[in-house]
Formats: structure tokens, sequence, C-alpha cells
């Protein structure tokens, strides 16, 4: 037995071998990507355990995402070679919700889930007719200025929404935890206030779980927030047997409230802590780590760090130009297949991008041609958004197929004039609108209602993406969006983003119903793909986000495009250096090639290269 374990220490380079079999007492462990951080904490596990003879079920193990907490049990299940290991392994949510489940005899389903949390908001903002330009994203950032609010438990009254006007915010909130309240739910942050309330004020039940968790070890340190860090500090105790582990370059949460801060101050809390630094790349080929090396050493609030290779010399970093989106999947799609032929495996590729709008089309193109995939986030459902309503609203109209509403709906997009009262008193139709204004004596309107007619029949005869193009450029709903954007103080540009994936999405169907049924398909096979827990052999799918922690032989970037990346939303030096920060986790995820793909146009505009490309390739 001993001489097993001593062999598994083998392969660990000094520094590393320093932070497994360190003793009692703090630990901190910081080091740039694929240094081992995570490997290193997986094997002190296994050496508290098998050679010091610490219990298992008194090691707890937290890390952010469940896919990170997964992947690190799994790690640790090969390591030791059995499949129950009795160590603790979970998220700070998972393990906040034990602590409450034990005290209170909480149940999970009185957690309320993300879904639900987007049905109240969205309700309550529905009621305050808020029709901002893009209702998805408003939704989400008030739940994220709402969890702010609790985790930096700010005054409600003193607190200035960025999303809404300050006052309705405060409504907003309020309603949120009145429905909160009425469902009998809390979120996650109530889990964490209430845990943090608890164990201050039950010295009882703080001994007992520091008596249990005798020792602490937290992965992806640099994602704390502040309660999260006072729960964790008095769950360590007196004992201080608390290692953690993290990457101040790879923090990406800031908006969320992470403080990476409290990870370059844990020396000061922690006077007696041990620092040990990783310098050597495991992960990834000398090229890799140089690119990446390039680009994150633009940004100025960092430790300094020097990162080598311990790879060979593997292929170079390729920056790849494709002429469009469409271009740019076939481009995958080929690249896919090559792969497979030549002996990879689906699930050793990975194709990241920066936002849940990108991989509609590459994933559409994936379906269609069989190629198995898996996305970690589910897509916005583009039909729900009011731009593919109108759209559609047209295409009926044009098709003699309108439904209720449809003409009221874009008779004034773009604005032509029109009453809303004609159709009160005429019904809703185009005979109905000229009887209309025959009778008031308006005859100008006659002129104007002829164009809207002819408009219509011309669009009959077109195919879906053909009559999008028109409808953009000749009947002018272009400029309604620009106005519109204008009118309401929201970005144009976010406007056209969700516009041009449902044009991309029309292209190549003949006919209106074979877009919607192609489109309801995939949404289902969507669905029911992001549900699907179980690992298969599926290319990967995901956000730069998602893909923290994690390694794949082959990465692919999709959509190295300014205004992507970095996101045409981040303009001060903070918010550049953490989409900096974002891309540099992105590229540190592959381990034998790197491909970065840029388009030179996107959809019918011209597309700039990232910034982020010069940077990397400038010596
Ligand atoms: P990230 O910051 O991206 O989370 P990390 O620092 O946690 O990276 P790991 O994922 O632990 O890095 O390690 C990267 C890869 O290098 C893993 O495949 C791991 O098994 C391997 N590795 C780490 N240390 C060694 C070593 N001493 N010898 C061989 N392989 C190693
Ligand atoms: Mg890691």
């Amino acid at each position: 037995r001993k001489n097993l374990a001593a062999a598994k220490h083998d392969n660990l380079n000094p520094a590393q071998r320093e932070a497994v079999t360190h003793g009692e007492g703090p630990l901190l462990v910081i080091a740039g990507p694929g240094s081992g951080k995570t490997f290193v904490l997986t094997q002190r596990v296994r050496f508290l355990t098998e050679e010091r003879g610490v219990a298992p079920q008194s090691v707890l193990v937290l890390t952010f995402s469940r896919a990170a907490a997964r992947e690190m049990e799994e790690r640790y299940r090969k390591l030791c070679g059995r499949e129950r290991t009795g160590v603790s392994f979970g998220t700070f949510h998972a393990f906040f919700f034990r602590i409450l489940r034990t005290a209170y005899g909480y149940q999970a389903d009185q957690v309320i889930g993300e879904e639900e949390q987007r049905a109240l908001v969205s309700a309550v903002l529905r009621q305050k007719k808020t029709e901002s330009g893009d209702f998805r994203s408003l939704v989400q950032n008030v739940l994220s200025e709402i969890a702010l609010v609790k985790e930096e438990r700010a005054e409600l009254s003193h607190y200035y929404s960025v999303s809404c006007p300050a006052e309705q915010f405060r409504e907003v909130y309020r309603a949120y935890e009145r429905g909160l309240a009425e469902l009998r739910k809390i979120d996650y942050e109530d889990m964490l206030r209430m845990c943090y309330e608890l164990l201050k004020e039950r010295a009882d039940i703080r001994e007992a779980l520091s008596e249990r968790y005798a020792w602490i070890l937290v992965d992806e340190f640099q994602d704390i927030n502040r309660l999260q860090y006072e729960v964790v500090r008095m769950l360590a105790g007196k004992r201080e047997n608390l290692m953690i582990v993290g990457d101040d370059d790879q923090s990406i949460y800031r908006f969320r409230g992470a403080a990476p801060e409290i990870m370059l101050h844990f020396e000061r809390d922690y006077p007696k802590a041990s620092r040990v630094v990783l310098n050597i790349n495991y992960r990834s080929t000398p090229e890799i780590v140089k690119t990446a090396g390039r680009l994150i050493q633009r940004n100025k609030t960092r430790f300094p760090k020097e990162i080598t290779a311990a790879r060979p010399s593997g292929k170079p970093v390729n920056t790849v130009v494709c002429p469009t989106p469409h271009a740019e999947a076939d481009y995958l799609i080929r690249e896919i297949r090559e792969l497979v032929r030549g002996g990879a495996r689906y699930d050793s590729i990975a194709v990241l991008y920066r936002t849940n709008l990108q991989p509609r089309l590459l994933a559409r193109r994936l379906y269609q041609e069989n190629i198995p995939f898996r996305m970690r986030e589910m897509l916005p459902d583009l039909n729900e958004h009011w731009i593919a309503r109108d759209l559609l609203a047209y295409l009926r109209l044009a098709r003699d197929r309108a439904e209720p509403g449809d003409l009221l709906r874009i008779m004034n997009r773009p604005n032509r004039y029109i009453r809303r009262e004609a159709v009160r008193m005429e019904g809703e139709s185009l005979a109905g609108l000229r009887r209309h204004y025959e009778k008031s004596g308006e005859h100008w309107m006659d002129e104007r209602l002829g164009k809207f007619a002819g408009e219509l029949r011309r669009l009959g005869r077109m195919r879906p993406s053909e009559a999008i193009v028109y409808i953009r450029t000749e009947i002018g709903y272009d400029n309604f969006l620009k106005q519109y954007a204008e009118e309401r103080e929201i970005e144009a540009e976010e406007l056209f983003d969700i516009l041009e994936e449902i044009e991309a999405s029309a292209e190549g169907f003949p006919t209106v119903s074979a877009w919607q049924a192609d489109g309801t398909a995939f949404s289902a096979a969507c669905k029911a793909r992001s549900k699907r827990t179980e690992a298969g052999d599926e290319v990967q799918l995901m956000t730069y986000h998602a893909s923290k922690g994690l390694e794949f032989p082959t990465v692919f970037l999709l959509d190295v495009n300014e205004g992507i990346v970095p996101h045409r939303k981040a303009n001060s030096r903070e918010e550049l250096e953490e989409e900096r920060r974002m891309f540099y986790v992105a590229m540190t995820r592959a381990r034998d090639e790197l491909r970065i793909l840029t388009c030179k146009t996107r959809f019918h505009r011209k597309a700039e290269e990232s910034r982020f490309v010069r940077e990397y390739e400038s010596h």
C-alpha cells in the first residue's frame, strides 16, 4: 500500500508535492490554467484520506458549478479506484441547501428554480408594460441585480438599478419577494443568507459542522463572494484546515459579486497560510500556452505569472477567417468530420462562444447533418421574440393567412400613420382601412395604403429569407428598429443581432410553414438535449463561462469578432479586462489544438476581427 502511494507521488512536481503533502493549517495555491490546481486538490484529498488516516467523511470539497464539481469527483474516483469514496464533493449551492435541510427540514422543491424565477420577474415586468427592446435580457439583468442586492446585503432604498428606473426596480424586487413567499420558496441568495445567519447565531450548529468537516478544500476560489467566504471561514473555525486554489486571471464572475480580492488577501486573514505557486502547464502545447500568455499579459490588474509548458511542441494556434457565419458552420462541420475520420471522438471536440445567442446557426447545421452534439445552455427561443412575431405577421398577411392582431401589429412598423381607431371601426383588414380613410376624406392615405398593399403582394411571392430582406430594406423595418431603439434608449445593435439570427434561420426554406416546422422540431430537439444529464460521445457546445475548469483535446472558438468578443457592452477598462480573462479561459481549455474562427461579414454587415486576435498574434 505504502509503495503504491509513493508511486502516486512520482508524477508530482516539487511545488505540487508541497501542496499535496501540506499538513495542517491554511494553504493557498495560486496558479495559471492547466498547472494542476484541480489535480493537486484531488491528490491532496487522496493523500489525506489514504496516507494521513483522515476520515473521508470529514473532507469537504467545494466549487461553483455542477459540471466542475462532477468533474472533480470523477477524477477523484478514478484516482482511488472506488465508486463510493465518502468524501463530500459539491457546489456551494448544494452544500448550503444541505445545511438548511438539516437545520430547518427544507425540501428541494422549496428552493426556487431558474425558470420559476424568470417567470416571476417576467410577470411583474409585463404588468409594468415595460416593453423594452430585449425583454429576455431585461429579465436576466433584473434577476442578477436582485441577486446582487441580496448578496451584498445592500439597502434596497439606496440601491440604484442599472437595468431599469430605480423606483421600478424596487417595486419589482418587492413583488419578487412577495411571489417567493406566496410560492413558499427561497432562492439561492436566501439560502446563502440563512446559512450565514444560522452559523453566526448558533454556535452549537457551527461547531458541529466544523467538527464534522474538519478539512475544507475550495476550487476556483477566485469566484467566491463575501458571504460565501464568511460561511467558509466559520466552518474552517479555529482549525483552519482550509485549502484554497484559484487563478486571478480566470475570475469571470465579478458581475455576480465575486470578489477576487478575497483570494489575494487570504494571507492577511490567515497569517499562518502557506502559499504554493504552480507554474508548469501540463494541459496544453507550448504553442497554446504562449499564445494565451501573450493575450493575458495585456491586463493591468493581475499577478504576473511565469508559465512554462511541460508538453512537447505541437500544432500552431490557427486563426481561421471565414467569409460568413454560414461558411463558418460549414467549415466546422468539415473539420469535425475530418477529425472523427482520423480517429478522434466527438466529445474530444469543443466549440466555445461568448454568448448563448451565437451557437444557433451551428447547432441547426449539426442537427441537419446528424452530427451528435450537446449544448450546455438553452438557446433563447427566437420565435418568442417580438421581432420574430412582427416578421411572421408580415409573412402571414402577405399570404392571406393573417391571424387576428397581425395587421394591427405591423401596420405602423414602420410608421404609416394609420390610426388604430380605423381598425376598431372598420375591422382588421386593408379593405377596412381604405374604407375608413375614404369616409373620413383623408385621401392622401389612399396612396400610402396602396403602397402597403403592393408591398404585401410582392412579399407573397418570395421565399422566407428573401422576404425578410425585403421587409428590412424596401419596406423599412430596419429604420423602424433604429428609431424604436433610439426612442427607448436601448441599443439598436442588440435588436439587429436578434433580427439577423432570425433571418439566418430562414435561409434555405422554400415556405414559411417549412421554416416554422423546422424551427419547432429544432427547438424541441435542443430542449431534449440540454435536459439530458448522462454524457454521450457528442461534440461539446458551451459558453466561455461554462467551460471553466474543463479541458478538451480540440477547441474551436466561434465568431471572434469585435462586438462579440470583447462584447460591445464592455466599455470601461475593468469590463474589457474581464472580457479578456473570459477569452483567456476559453483559449486555455485546449490541450492539443486551438482554432480561432472569425467572420469577414456577419449577415449583411462587414465584421471586424476581434482586437484580441491582434493581441495574441503580436509578439
Ligand atoms: P484550470 O485553471 O483550467 O482549472 P488546473 O490548474 O485546475 O486548470 P488541472 O485541470 O488540474 O489544471 O490540470 C490540467 C491537466 O494537467 C490535467 O489533465 C491533469 O491531469 C494534468 N496534470 C497536472 N499535473 C500533472 C503532472 N504533474 N503530471 C502530469 N499531468 C499533470
Ligand atoms: Mg481546475
